[in-house]
């Protein structure tokens, strides 16, 4: 079972979170909790950090950051205890969640669980600080990106081979569009992991993209539901078990987008290669890149990528360190729009659809990218409330007023 910070923000969630957790047990299940860091806390340690320092170290980063999940934890075992139950806590690190080195995303490489079993067997309820872990190599800490403890959640869940990793959060599943900017958005019983990968992927933030990735490739049951009530939400499935495949399952937005434009690329085999090993080296996530044709021999390309805008500052550094190109320029403040379906890999028109839709709200693309199952538009970070809501109307994704019965709606941070 995890906890998001939503989900744990105050003392009073804490006791709801541990009722729930007893409740589990008490139906007899052996029940280990991830939980996040309370509410914001995680935000307020970067700007402490950030005032402190314009581009913290990122090892003391972790150390920081880690702290937030333990306080979380520990409170939820006092909790526990009152309510009768024994309970342990645990850091990332005395889990046995083993990671790479690269601090404040690192990769989680194995989950040695013997001591949460041997806790499980001697009747123990068990609380796993999320987002975190300890690097095998430097034995420092490390955490796992924002939204990580849906990963600690699944990764768990994978090495204790358990029945189903419930994710439970401020809303109750995953829905259509994000309920918090289109009101009447659907929530769905079932998503295959073919297309909430795509939906994490561009920017639908309720399930962390490792975590799917890590179920996909463990064979984990993700659950994802509401904290706030019992009833169930979305269970994600392979594809085979999804009974329709509707032209359009989804629209997503992202709104922490930089483009970057390097102009005067040499005009040689090897240089894309070259630039984005570099990036990759600094570990940056590159995510659309659009190169023009250079008009005949030896005249320089223009290239356009996106990254994520917390990595702008990095990737601009590496750009200039290369000091190959004529010139870098950047805009932090881009967003992307993407409509996503497995249905649309055999029904032509779907882009020309979300183009014109766009269009006519006069929102520029700046960008697209496709894949057989989703369109991607970079546009004005400005306009991406608008776009969503525009794609998801024209594409009839939304509850009938009358059936929208309200109570999905996200509880305040
Ligand atoms: P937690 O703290 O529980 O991990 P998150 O904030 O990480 O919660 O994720 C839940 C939030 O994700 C919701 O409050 C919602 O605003 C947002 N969200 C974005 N896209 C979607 C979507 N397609 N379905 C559900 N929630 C979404
Ligand atoms: N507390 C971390 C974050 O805010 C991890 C998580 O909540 O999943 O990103
Ligand atoms: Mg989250």
């Amino acid at each position: 079972m995890k906890f998001g910070g939503t989900s744990v923000a105050d003392s009073d969630r804490i006791k709801n979170a541990a009722r729930r957790i007893v409740a589990a047990r008490e139906a007899g299940n052996r029940v280990v909790a991830v939980l996040s860091a309370q509410g914001k806390t995680t935000d307020a340690l970067v700007s402490q950090a950030n005032e402190i320092s314009e581009r913290p170290v990122t090892r003391e980063m972790d150390m920081l950051l880690s702290t937030g999940e333990r306080i979380s934890c520990a409170l939820a075992a006092m909790a526990i205890h009152d309510l009768g139950h024994e309970a342990i806590s645990l850091t990332g690190s005395q889990a046995g969640i083993l990671t790479d080195t690269s601090h404040t995303k690192a990769r989680i490489v194995d989950v040695r669980a013997d001591r949460i079993a041997a806790a499980l067997d001697d009747n123990k309820i068990v609380l796993v600080a999320g987002f975190q872990g300890v690097s095998t190599d430097s034995k420092d800490v490390t955490t796992l990106g924002r939204g990580g403890s849906d990963t600690t959640a699944v990764a768990v869940a994978a090495a204790l081979k358990a029945d189903v990793c419930e994710i439970y959060t401020d809303v109750d599943g995953v829905f259509n569009a994000d309920p918090r900017i289109v009101p009447n958005a659907r929530m769905l019983p079932v998503v295959s992991f073919e297309e909430v990968l795509e939906m994490s992927a561009s920017g639908a933030g309720v399930l962390q993209l490792r975590s799917i990735e890590y179920a996909r490739n463990h064979g984990v049951r993700i659950h994802c539901r509401s904290s706030f009530h019992d009833r169930t939400g979305t269970m994600v499935v392979s594809q085979e078990e999804t009974m329709e495949q509707p032209l359009v399952t989804a629209v997503t937005h992202a709104t922490n987008e930089a483009r970057v434009t390097v102009r005067g690329v040499p005009d040689r085999p090897g240089v894309a290669g070259e630039l984005f090993t570099k990036l990759a080296d600094a570990n940056i996530n590159v995510d659309m890149i659009i190169q023009n044709e250079s008009m005949g021999m030896d005249h320089p390309a223009e290239m356009t990528f996106t990254v994520p805008k917390d990595d702008l500052a990095v990737a601009l550094d590496t750009l200039h360190a290369m000091g190959e190109f004529d010139d870098v320029d950047s805009d932090p403040s881009m967003g992307k729009v993407s409509v996503i379906g497995a249905g649309m890999r055999s029904h032509p028109g779907v882009a020309a659809k979300v183009f014109t839709v766009l269009g006519q709200q006069g929102i520029n693309l700046e960008m697209i990218s496709t894949s057989p199952i989703k369109i991607s538009c970079v546009i004005d970070g400005e306009r991406v409330g608008d776009a969503v809501k525009a794609l998801h109307d024209a594409f009839e994704l939304g509850v009938a007023e009358e059936q929208a019965t309200g109570d999905f709606r996200p509880v305040a941070p």
